[in-house]
Parts: C-alpha cells; structure tokens; sequence
C-alpha cells in the first residue's frame, strides 16, 4: 500500500472498502484488497471498480484520528455493491483479526513521530473482534480463507524490521560510542547496535506475531523497549507476491525465527563496516525456508550523498530478491573463509580446496551475499563457532538460488527451536559444484568436527 504518500486530503475521514481487484465476485479472497478512501469520494469509489491496493493518500497530520475513524469504520463488500454487506469493524470475528492487523499496522505507519505508541496499542484492543457477530456464514467463509498467507506477512514484516535494524546499525557509528562488551573472549564481542538491533527485531516481531518462536543471539536482561525501537510497517512487495503453496497452511505457532541482531561484529567494531549485516532467518519443521538480510553499509563505497543499505529477502520455492545474481568467474576456485576466527583446522580445509584465491573476510551473511554476487566460489569455515542465527536466512537465500549449505561433512543443518545453536560441524556453502568442494574436505577436519 502507498499509504502516506501523495497530496493529502486534510482532516478527512476514512473509509474502507473491500472489493475484488476487478470488481468480481470475491470467491478468492487472496484477491481482496483495502481501499482507504476520504469521506468525500466514497459514493464514488464503492460504485466503482478502483484497481487492487489503489490507496489514497491520507492526512499526514492527523495519524490518531486516523486511527480512531479506522475505528469506526466499515468494511462493505463493494463486489457486491449491496448495503447488507457492510460490516461494523466492531462486529468482526477472530478469523477477520490478520486483515484488521495488516490494515490496523498500514494505519498507524501514519501516525505522526512523536506520537504515543501506546495510543496505538489502545486502537488495537478496540480492533478485537466483538462476540456475538452478526456476520453472515457465507461471509465467513470467504473472509477465512482471505489475505496474504502467515508466512508472506511475517517476512514482508520482518523485511521492513531489517530495514530499520540497518538504520539503527548507522546510528550507534554515527553517534561514536559502540558501548563494546567481551562474551566469551576478545573475538566474540557485543556493542549497543548488538543489543538496540535485537530488541528492535524481536519486540517488533512479537507484537505483531505473539506466538512465534524467536530465538535472538544476545542474552538481553529483559527491559522495557523504548518505542522508537518498534517498526510496524510491512513490505508491500513482499505481500504482493503469492505464498508457495506448500507454506500456505503453515500457522504462527509452527515457525521458529533465528535473530543474529548483526553477524560481523568484531568486523564492525574494527570499522570495517561492509562486512556487518542484520539476519531474520524463518524455520519450519526444522528447516530454513525464509530469510531476510540487511546490509547497513551496502553501497559506501557510492560517496558520501550516496542511500546506504539494502535487504536482500527469500522464501524457499519463491526465489530470492533485492541483489542481481552472479556467479564467481567459471573454473576459478575462491574461497571465502572467516578473518577474525581462524584455526589450523579451518587452514587446512582450505588449502584443501587448492584455491586460486582465499578472501578473508568477517560474517556469515557477508560470505553468503559473496557466493550469489560472483565474488566467491564457496564460504569454507571448517570449525565450531558459527551458530544457527549465523545461517539460518543466509542458507535460505543461498538455496533459493540454487546453491547448497550443510556442515562440514555434508549434513543439512536442522533449525527447531529445540537443536543446539552452535553449528558444531562446520559450514560449507556453494553457489554451484558444491560436489567439488565436499569432496576435497580432508578426512583429518571432518574426524575433529562431530556434528
Ligand atoms: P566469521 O566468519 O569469523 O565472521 O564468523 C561467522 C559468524 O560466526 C560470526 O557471527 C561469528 O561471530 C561467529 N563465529 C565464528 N567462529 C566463532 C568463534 N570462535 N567464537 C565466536 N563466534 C564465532
Ligand atoms: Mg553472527
Ligand atoms: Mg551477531
């Protein structure tokens, strides 16, 4: 949706109207959009057939009362055109509840800085569906089936999330106190982006999707998270595209999220800041089926006017988005190997590769975005220490294009909430002639790593 942008029609009310994207009978609810539309042009609009997400620009600068009209809204049925079709939002069912959340969050994106969150969550309660509907069966089977799948929701949520997660990245650099913190030892470290990037990602996850499972990498005490950490928008171009069918049943409940809040610390903290990336990766089932990646300083080397950053997002089945595909130059063997985390293990393996060059550089999710943007062949890391928050959303996108991850000794890595973190065996990562490589992996390094 285009909400909040394009001239704005002051202090109008909102209306919402709910048809199908050319006016059909709306058998297939998938197709259904939201159209807001100020007071003024309603009788027009709901005897038209506006194109699916037409939204119009609504008032900057009246977001709460924005949000209070959504509240006394109604949702009519303008394939239909027929007045009995209109429902009080007051009257919804839970199973109405997703549409009123993506529409609800689409509104309060509105909502002016500086205004309280906390307004917004009041809006929510009142957007509860009320007992003793008196929506109609036939309603409630069309709107049951309706709406972008649970799957494309949370990633089109978690692409905007990593989106602010890179701002938030930006930011501690710019304002000079990384606020440095030894875990285990001098190589494993943690700064504030570390922990301001995993509340974000995680309180802004768990508003909109209360029962997912949500593993994050920094052990937080818990606290109060300030508002202006929350992100609540959705991508539009996430949405827009349709769920594979195997993921269309998949329930909240049934997905595990992996939070690495910034994968390339001790890189970051050294100032080599390309190296550093933001990865949500989506299991179901024990497997990697969704990433979403944010590269804070994609694009530095641009200048100093140039837009930083980018997200790169992928669904198993679906294809991978936000880069251009490329592949390492043909018969050249590069490896890409950690900088920061070396052993004599992960020397040997290596070598093992008879490379033509070894680039050394720090994260997982940089090594991965080397793979699919030509720069390297294969991401060898023969040694514990990289964990499953670490791979998880870089797995996704890799396989989405057809490249392989697995440990060490070939063996997919399993992401249920209940595995261990740490990937005890290894990685290996390949765009293409994954073949090549396991091969070459000297019996001497898969004895030493036990998966
Ligand atoms: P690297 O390739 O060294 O940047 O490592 C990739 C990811 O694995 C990063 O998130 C590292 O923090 C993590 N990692 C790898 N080895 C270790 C280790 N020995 N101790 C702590 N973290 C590690
Ligand atoms: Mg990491
Ligand atoms: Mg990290």
């Amino acid at each position: 949706m285009q909400l909040g942008s394009g001239p704005c029609h002051s202090g109008a009310a909102v209306n919402l109207v709910w048809r199908g994207t050319r006016g059909e009978p709306a058998q297939n609810a998938d197709k259904w959009n939201f159209l807001a539309l100020p007071e003024s042009e309603r009788a027009v609009a709901s005897g038209s057939c506006a194109p699916a997400r037409d939204v119009l620009p609504c008032p900057r600068d009246c977001g709460e009362r924005l949000v209070s009209a959504v509240r006394e809204l109604e949702f009519e049925d303008a394939v239909s055109g027929c007045p009995s079709s209109v429902f009080r939002l007051t009257s919804l069912q839970p199973w109405h509840v997703s549409r009123v959340r993506t529409l609800h969050a689409s509104l309060s994106f509105l909502t002016p800085r500086g205004s309280r969150p906390g307004q917004r969550s009041a809006s929510n309660r009142a957007l509860r569906p009320q007992p003793g509907s008196g929506v109609t069966p036939a309603f409630s089977r069309r709107a049951m089936a309706s709406g972008p799948a649970v799957l494309m929701r949370l990633v089109a949520s978690a692409c905007s999330i990593a989106q602010k997660a890179g701002t938030i990245v930006r930011r501690v650099i710019a304002e000079g106190d990384l606020g440095i913190v030894q875990k285990t030892c001098a190589t494993d470290l943690q700064t504030k982006a570390d922990r301001l990037v995993q509340m974000s990602i995680c309180s802004s996850l768990v508003r909109k999707f209360p029962k997912l499972t949500i593993i994050g990498e920094e052990d937080l005490p818990p606290e109060d998270v300030d508002q202006e950490l929350i992100e609540d928008g959705q991508w539009e171009e996430v949405l827009q595209k349709a769920c594979p069918t195997q993921y269309l049943a998949v329930k909240e409940e049934d997905l595990v999220v992996w939070v690495d809040p910034l994968d390339g610390t001790k890189e970051y903290t050294e100032g080599l800041l390309d190296n550093v990336t933001v990865l949500i990766g989506i299991a179901y089932e024990g497997k990697a089926i969704a990433g979403i990646i944010n590269q804070p300083y994609y694009n530095y080397q641009a200048g100093p006017n140039a837009e930083l950053g980018r997200t790169i997002w992928g669904v198993l089945g679906l294809g991978a988005f936000g880069f251009q595909l490329q592949e390492a130059p043909a018969g050249k063997h590069i490896v890409t190997t950690t900088r920061s985390h070396g052993s004599k293990l992960v020397s040997d393996c290596v070598s093992a590769m008879e490379p033509d060059a070894v680039l050394r550089v720090g994260g997982a999710g940089n090594k991965i975005i080397q793979l699919i943007e030509g720069k390297a062949s294969a991401y060898v890391f023969a040694s514990p220490g990289c964990k499953k928050w670490d791979t998880c959303a870089p797995e996704v996108i890799l396989h989405a294009v057809g490249g392989k991850l697995t440990d060490i000794h070939g063996n997919a890595l399993r992401y249920s909430k209940d595995v261990k973190h740490m990937n005890s065996a290894g990685v290996l990562a390949v765009l293409r002639n994954y073949d090549y490589y396991a091969s070459r992996v000297p019996e001497s390094v898969k004895k030493a790593l036990v998966p």
